[in-house]
């Protein structure tokens, strides 16, 4: 596959050893957290050997594979099924297959029965019932990072951290694109992070 090229074009030392790899090195509909914000997730996230992920809303299952990366294990949960063949297809051209689980279906009620994590990140399908769930399940020193984009999610974001404090970031990337013989600030959504620890 291109993925499997890109990734051997990386040479004999393989990938990069730091979070916010590529997006080109995941294959993706679109749907993927962008490497600057994948990076700022990941750091969020704060992954240690040995521990668990749950990645809520796993689109391409690159949060999984950058906290797989750092030597824990992931249960990427994806709601779609071509979404699903993606996840696993980008975790075996890592050689990750044995430390990511995916399951597809739609969060929360596919959590029952899971092993509880040190971290969750939710990068899709938020909101208060969500919520609710999640932190219900998970115990206490939980960390837990959601992303928002739409105002909605970040109205819900802004709520939970007034209630149980942590962090709140809002982040505004602007990359540098043409602009006739010129060249300008191309923006993208704001995306605000929360993260707290339960
Ligand atoms: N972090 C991902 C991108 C997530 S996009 C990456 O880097 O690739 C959000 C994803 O959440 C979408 O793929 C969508 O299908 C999924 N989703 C939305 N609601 C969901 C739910 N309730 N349960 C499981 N997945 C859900």
């Amino acid at each position: 596959s291109p993925v499997a090229v890109a990734l051997e074009a990386n040479g004999p030392d393989g990938v990069p050893r730091s979070s916010g790899l590529s997006d080109a090195l995941f294959v993706h509909d679109g749907q993927i957290t962008k490497r600057p914000m994948r990076a700022l997730a990941l750091s969020a996230l704060a992954p240690r050997p040995g521990e668990r992920l749950w990645d809520i809303g796993a689109g391409s299952g690159s949060v999984s594979i950058e906290w797989a990366l750092c030597g824990g294990t992931a249960i990427a949960i994806e709601a779609r099924a071509d979404r699903a063949v993606n996840i696993r297809s980008n975790a075996a051209t890592f050689g990750l297959t044995h430390q990511i689980t995916v399951i597809e279906g739609a969060a929360p009620q596919i959590l029952s029965g899971l092993e509880t994590p040190q971290a969750v990140f939710i990068g899709g399908g938020f909101d208060a019932a969500m919520f609710d769930a999640v932190w219900s399940r998970i115990e206490a020193g939980t960390r837990m990072v959601a992303h928002a984009v739409t105002l909605e999610t970040e109205a819900l974001l802004s709520d939970l951290h007034q209630r149980h404090g942590g962090e709140l970031m809002r982040v505004e990337i602007a990359h540098a694109g043409h602009l006739g013989r010129y060249r300008s600030w191309e923006v993208a959504r704001p995306v605000v992070q929360w993260s707290a620890m339960k």
